[in-house]
């Protein structure tokens, strides 16, 4: 008689046949091998979760599953002694003729499940949002969306699962028409570059063998734009060329038609000084194109450099005015400087500051036909705002932004030829390589204000290396609140004198119920404290304890004397963020409090 031991023999995969109580009655040489037993050993009679198996497997399979459900199927990720990872599907199937039998058949699914594995890793990772759908009735109804699509329209899997995809890519025809056309052919189909929910798609279609539409779509909004762009600025290019080769030509012919004309005019002196005259200004105008030009091509390659001195800002100005001054001719308009009265000392690239104001002069006296325009700063906490304002014809608020662009002037302007739009874009590069902002105030037929800030660096500061040997030449901590708690007279004297010349604004308090006061009043804007340890009343431990239990930024730097040096780990265990050594030099106190506050 055919037997069920007998079937296990035949069963081309591995198999056994367990008893009622799960132990093994037969198996097949299939079996054995999958669990490297040899095929003499005999397993008969072991239990289907005896140790046999978990010697072979470092992750045993528990039997647990089995119940007397006809086709019991359990899928598990077996990991063998020799490194091998299998997937193993075992179908359990119950036999009922008198007494209960399960026979157990071990399929070895590892290469389907590991290329499914990789595929749905795939899926998951590519930047590609890729959708598949089933067509019911000629609606295109979602059955998976992988990350990158939820993560391109903003939304959940199961936002999307089961609806139908004219929701969720978009309701653009043309998309919804190739996805037709493509279940009607089966042909694949591309859509390039086209415009869904905000964005720029390039969308692939295909129809596989099940009838499921996978429809793959790649977000290219940034290529777009950057290509456009690019494409802006080539066109911008082009006609910059073309307007500079006018604008070049232009001088450049009245140079050489004056000069030849100078050699014909004899003694005729009001000639000569007329000829003379255009071919000068022919020549400045001339080189205001290249240097323009030059600038512009420096700025591109990041190799316009800044170069920062000391100087005083309203001789400076003074200066730029009386120059800017004798140049305007327009009687109708009225040039005016306002400066404040108190000398300012700028550090800065005065030659570079320069253009940028000239620039500013130069367009306001071009846009202004009668009226007044005024050349002016302040002065503000870190830096210094300037100001051209002028009562010329102003720029409408469509155009106040593009302005700034390079090549670009206002539509609506009729002086066009006077300029080549490259002075503000100039301007606001500079500007902004100085470390600060440009911005426009305009009514259009009233008048422009340009306003900009420089950030105020008084000095040459700091030091000539910050890493190696460290050298101080001058330090500027102007703007900065220093706080002194130090009780002996003569060491506050020796600090400020340190001090004096850095524009810090100090605070002296003499011992720690002072310290305490003049913190509260001035804790919002304190940058550093300086705390001697050894203090009458409260000590320097525990006033620093009592700041930091409200305010754990403020630097607080520790002067200890030497006596005291077995104590420094216990000191900055109370808060401190630094000590220094008393007797304190000059040198070391600067780059303490530079390290600190800068
Ligand atoms: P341009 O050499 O053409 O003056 P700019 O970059 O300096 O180049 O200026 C760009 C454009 O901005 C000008 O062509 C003009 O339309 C507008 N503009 C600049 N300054 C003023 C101003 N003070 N009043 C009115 N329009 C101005």
């Amino acid at each position: 008689m055919f037997t069920l031991e007998k079937t296990i023999d035949y069963i081309t995969i591995p198999a056994i046949l367990l008893n009622k109580e799960k132990e093994i009655i037969e198996s097949n040489s299939h079996f054995k091998h999958l669990f490297s037993i040899k095929d003499d050993f005999s397993i008969n009679g072991l239990h289907i979760n005896s140790d046999i198996f978990k010697e072979n497997t470092k992750n045993p399979f528990i039997l647990d599953f089995i119940n007397d459900n006809i086709d019991n199927i359990h899928e598990k990720y077996l990991t063998f002694h020799d490194e091998n990872k299998k997937y193993i599907r075992i179908n359990s199937l119950v036999f009922k003729n008198g007494t209960t039998n399960y026979m157990l058949v071990f399929e070895n699914i590892s290469k389907t499940f590991n290329l499914s594995y990789l595929y749905q890793e795939i899926l998951n990772n590519t930047n590609m949002g890729v959708v598949i759908c089933n067509n019911i009735n000629g609606d295109f109804i979602i059955k998976d969306v992988n990350h990158s699509y939820c993560k391109l329209f903003n939304i959940t899997k199961d936002d999307v699962l089961n609806t139908n995809i004219k929701n969720f890519i978009c309701n653009n025809n043309k998309l919804f028409d190739t996805l037709r056309h493509v279940l009607d052919t089966g042909k694949k189909k591309m859509l390039k570059k086209i415009n869904c929910a905000n964005k720029w798609l390039n969308v692939v279609i295909i129809k596989t063998e099940t009838d499921d539409i996978i429809v793959m779509v790649e977000d290219v909004t940034l290529e777009t734009s950057a290509l456009e762009k690019l494409e802006k600025s080539d066109k911008y290019k082009t006609e910059f060329l073309s307007n500079m080769s006018h604008e070049i030509r232009s001088p450049l012919n009245s140079i050489i038609g004056f000069s030849e004309l100078l050699k014909e005019v004899n003694d005729d002196k009001e000639k000569i000084e007329q000829y003379i005259n255009i071919i000068q200004k022919s020549s400045e105008s001339l080189t205001k194109i290249i240097n323009d030009i030059l600038d512009i091509s420096k700025i591109e390659e990041g190799k316009l450099e800044i170069n920062k001195t000391n100087f005083n800002l309203n001789s400076f100005l003074e200066e730029l005015y009386m120059v800017n001054k004798t140049k305007m001719k327009n009687e109708k308009v009225n040039f005016i400087l306002n400066i404040p009265k108190n000398d300012t000392t700028i550090l800065c690239d005065s030659f570079r500051l320069r253009q940028v104001i000239n620039n500013l002069i130069n367009n306001a006296n071009k846009f202004t036909d009668s009226g007044f325009i005024e050349l002016g700063y302040t002065k503000k906490s870190n830096f210094i705002e300037f100001y051209v304002k002028d009562s010329g014809i102003g720029i409408k608020i469509d155009e106040q932004n593009k302005i700034f662009e390079r090549y670009s002037q206002s539509a609506y302007n009729n002086k066009k030829t006077l300029g080549h739009g490259l002075g503000l874009s100039i301007s606001k590069e500079l500007i902004s390589l100085m470390g600060g902002t440009i911005r426009l105030e305009s009514e259009y037929g009233k008048g422009s204000t340009f306003i900009f800030n420089i950030p105020n660096n008084k000095s040459i500061k700091r030091f000539k290396n910050l890493n190696n040997n460290q050298e101080i030449i001058d330090v500027d901590f102007s703007g900065k609140k220093i706080m002194i708690v130090e009780d002996i007279d003569f060491n506050i004297k020796l600090l400020e004198s340190y001090l004096e010349n850095t524009n810090a604004e100090l605070i002296v308090a003499t011992d720690g119920n002072d310290a305490i006061l003049k913190y509260n009043k001035h804790k919002n804007n304190l940058d550093i404290i300086l705390m001697d340890i050894q203090l009458p009343e409260i000590n320097g431990t525990d006033v620093t304890r009592m700041i930091r239990n409200i305010d754990k930024d403020t630097p607080i730097i520790a002067q200890t004397a030497y006596a005291m040096r077995d104590d420094i780990d216990n000191i900055m265990e109370f808060g401190f963020n630094d000590l220094i050594h008393k007797p304190i030099k000059k040198e070391e106190l600067l780059k303490i409090i530079y390290k600190y506050i800068n």
